[in-house]
């Protein structure tokens, strides 16, 4: 989608720090970390956000879940455990809207969520 900022990561027109990829994902670190590990995964799709997912992104969506439980082996979060998080809309602070799952460890976190 023209001016997407995570299509133009996809396109290669704006830097990203690649931890992962597959056929229908992609995987880099965030800018802005809130733990030592923060990666987010993107669909190469366009999508919104969870919001407007619907029974067709099925496929995508899981390949999505295996990207991020390919980035927790990478970054040895599997047997420690870790936070995946999709925000939707302004209450939760989205603030990109193109789909993208973060991956979140590498410290304890607090349960609820802040
Ligand atoms: P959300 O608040 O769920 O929409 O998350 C968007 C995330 O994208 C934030 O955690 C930002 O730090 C991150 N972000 C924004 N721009 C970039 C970028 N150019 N490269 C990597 N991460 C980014
Ligand atoms: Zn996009």
């Amino acid at each position: 989608m023209d001016g997407c900022l995570f299509c133009r990561i996809l396109a290669g027109e704006i830097p990203a720090k690649e931890v992962a990829s597959s056929e229908r994902t992609f995987a880099f670190r965030d800018i802005n970390p809130g733990a030592p590990t923060h990666v987010l995964v993107i669909p190469r799709e366009h999508i919104e956000n969870a919001g407007t997912v619907e029974a067709s992104h099925g496929d995508v969506l899981a390949e999505m879940i295996t990207t991020a439980q390919q980035v927790a082996q990478l970054e040895g979060l599997a047997d420690r455990g870790y936070r995946l998080v999709f925000n939707v809309g302004e209450d939760s602070g989205n603030t990109v809207p193109h789909l993208h799952l973060h991956v979140i460890g590498g410290r304890i976190m607090g349960w609820p969520p802040g």
